[in-house]
Parts: C-alpha cells; structure tokens; sequence
C-alpha cells in the first residue's frame, strides 16, 4: 500500500517560487523563474497575443470540439516553417512530420518516448546533456528508462564553453548516443556556441553516428532574430542529419501556462524518406493518443492565428525585439553597474551571455546570502533570469551582489 511511498523532494525552481512569494520586504527581488517581465515587474502579454486573442473570440464557428491527435495542422505546419525556415530542403523534400505537444516539456516527452521504443539496440541507448543543464531533462528522459551521462559544457575560469571538453566527451561517447542540444540561449549558462564551434559539433556527431535532439525554448527571444536563433538546427537539417526537435513557445509568445509546444521529427535525406516519415507519424500518433490523447486547442489558435499571418507575423517580431531589447539593455546596465562599483571579479560574461538567464559565477553561499540580506531570489546554481531585473531594481541588485562578494 501507499505508505511505502517516499516523500519526494520539492522541485528546485518552484519552491524558489513559493519562499519568494511569502516574502513581505517591498525591496523583493525575483530572478528565479524564467518567465519574461515588463519594466515593471509584471507578467507581459505580447500586445500580437491581444489581438490574435480578440480575433478569434469574433470568429463565429470557434468552438470547443477536440483537435486531432497530431494537433492543430495550421499550428504544426507554421510551426515547421517557423524553426526550419520557409525554403528548408526537409519541408520540400516531405523529410519532417511534427505532432503538437504540451509546450517544450511535452514535445521533449514525446521525444524521448519514441526513442526509448524504437531507438535502441539490444540496450537503451545512451543520453548526454550538457553539464550544466535544465534540470527537467534528467526527469525527463530518465521516466522513459533511457541512461544518460553529461558532456562538459561550462568553463568556470572564462564562464564561457568548455568547448575543447564537449568535443572530446562527444568524441569519446559510445557511437549512437542521443545528444541532446540547446538550440540557442542555452539555459542556465546563456552560453551558445559560434557558428563555427556548431560546425565542429556536427562533424563529430556524423563521425560518430550520434543522434541530435534539438531543444528550442527561445527562437527569437534570445536575439530578436528568429533566424539567427534557428540557425544551429537550420545548418544540422542541411547537412542531411535524422533529428528530432523539442519545440516551446512558452518564451517568444509568452504563452507559458497554455503550453503550446511542437515535436518534430526529421529523417535523413533518402528515397524512401516519405514513407519513413510516415511510418514515424503512424507511431508518434499512436503514443500521443495513448498519453494525452489530443493536445490543448488554446494556445496553438493564438500562435497558428499568428504565425500564418504576415501582419501579424510582423507584431511579433516586434514584440520579440521588445523582449529581447529590454534583457539586452539589462545586461548592460547590470554589467556597468557593477564595474562601476568596482566588485571583485569580473563581469564580461554578463553581456556576452544570452536569452532569459545568466550564470553569473555567484557561489551557492553568495545566493543564500543575497536571499538573506537583501531578499534577492535566484537559484543556488547562481542563474538570474535577466528579465526580473529593470531600471527600478537593478542598482538595487548590483549593490546586493557587490556586498555579497566582497563578504
Ligand atoms: N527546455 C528548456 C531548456 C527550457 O528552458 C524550457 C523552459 N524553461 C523548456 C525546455 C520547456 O518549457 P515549457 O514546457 O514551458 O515549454
């Protein structure tokens, strides 16, 4: 019976959450959760969203029946286009199917799911994350019974990539192996690789006949460019790999609590490409049935409205700049800020680092000093979501940290 059950630990981030709003110091500063705010420290509805959201309310038919298994098809579609781009060699030769999931944790799930089943040999085939990485995906794809090991990724000395260590992990990792990859804004380091380190990524990955699987949580968030944001998965898709992608738009919507979300599925160039895809479709059909039977309506109406129109399309892009402008002109001011201060250390990555987060090299005790003594939230790991910082509170943190520092 039940009591053999153990408590469980709560999770990390929303506990962090929790203890933040029990706070009554009117100082309170919140860099936990990633989620992007205004000026003024307020949850942002993208002013596209509004207006898609009205749209849809004066449409007459609008109903609430279910969505197919695979999702909305304006949604999946635009959501192809969208992360492969318009011209991709996938999309014009049938190469990619994709099934709309429960934001970019459902898309994940479903990743990992399908290859646990059909991706192995006599043994589960290996996982590698990035060290660090978005502490889900441990959950993620061990619920599935896939092993996973990590590749270094961070650099404490330069807080930049440890790049010579993933290439050599990567390099080394039993041949097969699923290599799962921050597209862009990598979380929590905000550190992405060059185009040429991607280069150098991909090669190996042939060479050893891996398998990239592709998380995008910030298209267009982290740069304000959606194809520069896209252009790591874009160049893996024209060098001929087979790769799956885990598509959010949690961030570039802000549509965070509707969770929409896309899987996609790319199969090598070959001339039976289509029909594997197919096939791939019939099976991914067949485990979203079994698990959520048909994904939420809401949120893909909102970005399907919008993707598939170009004025629309055009607002959001605007909106992004928005969004990516203000954690840009954060990151300078907090950089400055503390350079100006004269704080110990050094604090280049702050502006070299990019998208929601930033690992700002403070150490476990420095965070939990912060919390204390100036009621600064941020995880242990010493990650700030940029975007909780603003023109009202960000000399507020610098001093914070400063004091932290030099104690
Ligand atoms: N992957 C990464 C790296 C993320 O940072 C996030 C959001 N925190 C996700 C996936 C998925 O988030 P969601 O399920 O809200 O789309």
């Amino acid at each position: 019976n039940a009591d053999v059950v153990p408590q469980a630990p709560e999770d990390a981030l929303f506990g962090l959450m929790a203890a933040y709003r029990r706070d009554t110091d009117p100082k309170k500063v919140d860099l936990g959760i990633g989620a992007y705010r205004d000026n003024n420290a307020k949850p942002w509805v993208l002013p596209v969203v509004k207006k898609a959201d009205e749209l849809l309310r004066k449409d007459p038919d609008l109903n609430h029946e279910y969505l197919p298994i695979a999702g909305l098809a304006a949604f999946t579609s635009a959501s192809q286009k969208l992360i492969l781009g318009d011209e991709s060699p996938a999309i014009l030769e049938k190469r990619a199917t994709s099934v709309q999931t429960i934001s970019g944790t459902g898309a994940l799930h479903l990743g990992a799911l399908f290859l646990s089943k059909f991706y192995h040999t006599k043994e589960p085939r290996t996982v590698y994350f990035s060290d660090p990485t978005w502490p889900n995906h441990f959950q993620v794809f061990s619920n599935v019974h896939l092993p996973y090991k990590t590749y270094p990724y961070f650099k404490k000395e330069t807080k930049a990539l440890d790049f010579d260590g993933m290439i050599s992990t990567l390099e080394g990792a039993e041949p097969g192996s699923i290599i799962v990859l921050h597209a862009c804004a990598h979380n929590p380091t905000g550190v992405d690789p060059t185009q040429d380190q991607w280069k150098k990524i991909a090669d190996v990955i042939r060479e050893k006949k891996h398998f990239p699987f592709f998380d995008t949580a910030y298209q267009g968030f982290a740069s304000g460019d959606l194809a520069k944001d896209g252009w790591a998965i874009r160049y893996f898709v024209e060098q001929g790999f087979e790769l799956c992608i885990a598509q959010s738009y949690a961030k570039n919507f802000g549509l965070y609590g509707e969770r929409a979300g896309c899987f996609h599925f790319v199969t090598a160039s070959a001339a039976d490409a289509e029909s594997t895809v197919q096939r791939v479709a019939s099976q991914l059909a067949i485990l979203q049935r079994s698990e959520i039977s048909n994904p939420p309506a809401y949120g893909a109406r909102i970005a399907a409205t919008v993707l598939n129109d170009k004025e629309l399309f055009a607002d959001w892009e605007a909106d992004l700049k928005t969004m990516s402008g203000r954690i840009i002109d954060m990151r300078k001011a907090l950089r400055s800020k503390l350079e100006e201060l004269g704080t110990p250390g050094t604090w280049n990555h702050i502006t070299d680092q990019i998208g929601m987060f930033s690992y700002t090299g403070l150490s476990e005790k420095q965070v939990l000093k912060l919390r204390e003594d100036s009621h600064v939230y941020m995880t242990k790991n010493g990650r700030i979501s940029m975007a909780g910082l603003n023109t009202n509170n960000v000399e507020y943190f610098a001093k914070a940290v400063d004091k932290a520092v030099r104690e």
